[in-house]
Parts: structure tokens; sequence; C-alpha cells
């Protein structure tokens, strides 16, 4: 009797990373050497509390781009913008990053043999993402400064040394992140009526932009949604259909707390050709709407990620009879462990190890 289990070849159907699966609508050929970790395929979740809570007949759901291989979307772009960066015979990336896009850079940039540096805001990079960058074996660079300030560095470093910038204006980055569109398509059998997402640098929603309009123009889909965006409101520059940069953006979303939006402009047109806005929430809707995911849907993602759901809540008057909606969830709750134990209650003492004093704290 053999107590072996016998080695099963990689199944057909396993998802082979987004590169591969949307291949031919993608800036890659076959001399491209794609840097993958299987990214993508995230689940669709239809959110049945916030559905019932909005009423209207609408249905809800949320793409929780927080189960990429990293926690966070970026990994879409990131698999592009290496393998990129690696077919042009780069041996260095940088980025500035308010702690995502440094994780994904760390590891897609380590894994294709690459130096990789990123330049982070001292204090403000959630602890988990900052761990990430670590592990992977990234150079990371603090800076006595905010992200618009290490962006506009990073800029600089790219255009004067020899390494390639892996900022979402890295053209790269938006195709790969394209494909999450792609995907809302194939997972509702049709493009939904309003997708809420969050800005932060914005260049995301562009990009979903550019994944709905090219399965629109394939024919594959009927109709386009409405693009929402939600800034924080401290870091609101994009509110007013322009780009009007905040000084000293404040925010608990530090993955959104973005005062001069590199891809500001395009984010404005992209809205307004889909008839949608690009809105602002408080941090108080930011964290009601991330408790609300946590405890009602079990989908625990980061603050910034919440800004789409709280958003929807915000707009919820406007939201047509029937409509499907979906609502991005951009990273995982667990890089921001700080920000989930502050909204909670831990009890403090430890209890005896007795049947009594359980059933009592259980208050049986
Ligand atoms: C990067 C990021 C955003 C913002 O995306 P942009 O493309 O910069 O607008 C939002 N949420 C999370 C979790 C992010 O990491």
């Amino acid at each position: 009797m053999t107590t072996m289990l016998a080695t099963r070849p990689l199944a057909a159907h396993a998802w082979p990373g987004l590169i591969a699966t949307y291949r031919d609508y993608l800036p890659v050929n076959e001399a491209t050497p794609v840097v993958t970790l299987r990214e993508g395929n995230t689940p669709l979740i239809e959110a049945l509390h916030l559905s019932r809570l909005i009423g209207r007949s609408a249905r809800i759901w949320l793409k929780f781009d927080g189960l990429n291989p990293t926690g966070s979307f970026k990994d879409r772009g990131m698999t592009m913008a290496v393998s990129k960066a690696k077919e042009a015979g780069s041996e260095a990336i940088v980025c500035a990053s308010t702690g995502n896009t440094s994780a994904a850079a760390a590891a897609y940039g380590g894994r294709g043999g690459l130096k990789v540096f990123v330049l982070v805001p001292d204090g403000y990079v959630a602890l988990g993402k900052l761990a990430q960058a670590l592990i992977y074996g990234a150079e990371v660079i603090p800076i006595q400064g905010n992200f618009d300030q290490a962006f506009a560095l990073v800029r600089q470093v790219a255009d004067q040394y020899p390494v390639t910038l892996v900022n979402s204006v890295n053209r790269y980055r938006l195709e790969g992140q394209k494909t999450a569109a792609f995907e809302v398509c194939e997972q509702l059998g049709e493009a939904p009526d309003w997708l809420c997402i969050p800005v932060g640098n914005a260049g995301n929603l562009t990009a979903y932009w550019m994944g709905f309009s090219q399965f629109y123009q394939k024919g594959l889909v009927r109709k386009r949604p409405r693009m929402m965006g939600f800034e924080a409101a401290g870091a609101a520059a994009l509110i007013h259909g322009k780009v009007i940069p905040i000084p000293n953006p404040e925010t608990i979303a530090t993955a959104i707390r973005i005062g001069n939006p590199a891809s500001g402009v395009m984010a404005v047109a992209s809205a307004r050709q889909s008839g949608g806005t690009i809105d602002a929430v408080t941090d108080q809707e930011i964290l009601e709407a991330y408790h609300l995911l946590a405890r009602h849907e079990g989908v625990f993602c980061e603050p910034a990620s919440a800004s789409s759901v709280a958003g929807l809540l915000k707009c919820h008057d406007q939201i047509p009879e029937g409509a499907n909606i979906v609502c991005v969830l951009t990273g995982n709750g667990l890089k921001d462990p700080d920000t989930a134990l502050k909204g909670c209650t831990l009890r403090h003492s430890a209890i005896a190890p007795t049947l009594e004093a359980i059933a009592m704290a259980m208050g049986f």
C-alpha cells in the first residue's frame, strides 16, 4: 500500500494568471518574459446585506481584489509592468507608494530578478504593507514627506538613472488593471449599471473604464457602467471636475491619502464620459462602510477600499430600480491591523480557564 499521493498534473482549467488569460487584449508578445503569481480571477461576491439595505431591487456586488497574491489590485498592474520592464532589459524598478504598490513591486520585481526601490511616506504606511515590502526584499526608503513628494522624486530618479518607474503612470500598469473589468463582465454576464471605486492616484478608475470600453467595442457587452469614483474627503482633489491639488492630504484611508493624483485628468474624463462622477466620502463614512462589510458581509477590506461602499451608500437615492452595482474592494483588510483593532474592543484581562468563568463571560 502506498502512502504517497500521486503527483497531479496542473489541471488544464487552472487559472494561469491574467497575462496568459487576456493575452489577446494586452500589449505582450512571444518575447515578453511573463512574471506572474497567478493574479486576477478574484471573486465577485454578492453583498446580500447591502442589497437589502439599499432596496429598490438593486443587486450589489463586491469585486474583492484584496484576494490577489499580495493582497491588492496592484498585482494586476505589476505583472504587466515587471514583465515589460524585463522585456526591455531593465535591471531595476522604482516606485513611490502608500504601501500596496511597494508590496506588489517588491514581490513581482524580486520574483523577476530585478532590484526594487520603493519610496514611502514615513509613518503613513500600514504595518502589513511595510512588512511585505521588506520580506519580499525591496530596498525601502522612507522619506520625510507625503506620497505626492515621494512621487515627484521617483519621477526624477527614473529620468536620470537606469531604473524603470512602475507607478501607475507606467502605461503597462493600467493595461494589466483593466482586466478586472473583463472579469466583472464575465462574472455578471454583462457590464454592471454602476461601478463604484476608490480614487487615490486615480489610475484604476480609468483602467476599469478602458476594460469596459474594450469589451463594449468588441460587442461582448451591450452597455458600459456609470463610473462612480470616491476620494477621501481630506484628499479630495478631483471633486469639482478638475484637478485642484490638496497640499496636505489627511485621511485614515492611507492608500488614498494623495493630494495631487497623477492620473487625475484622465479619471475626471473617464467618469464624465461614462455619465458618472467623482465624489468624496468622509473618514467617518469610510469607517462605517468598513465595519459593515466585515460584520455583515464577511468581507474584510482595508479602509481605502471601503470608500467605494461608503460612496454607494452616500448616493443611494440616485440608484436606479433593479440596478446591478459593483463596488471594487481594492485591498485586503489584513494589511492594516492597527485600524481594525482601533475600531473594536478586545477584552483586556484574561479570565480563569474554567467552564464556569467562560460560561459567565459568554452570558449563559
Ligand atoms: C492604490 C490603491 C487605491 C487607489 O487606486 P488609484 O489607482 O491610485 O486611484 C485604492 N485602494 C487601495 C487599497 C490601493 O492600494
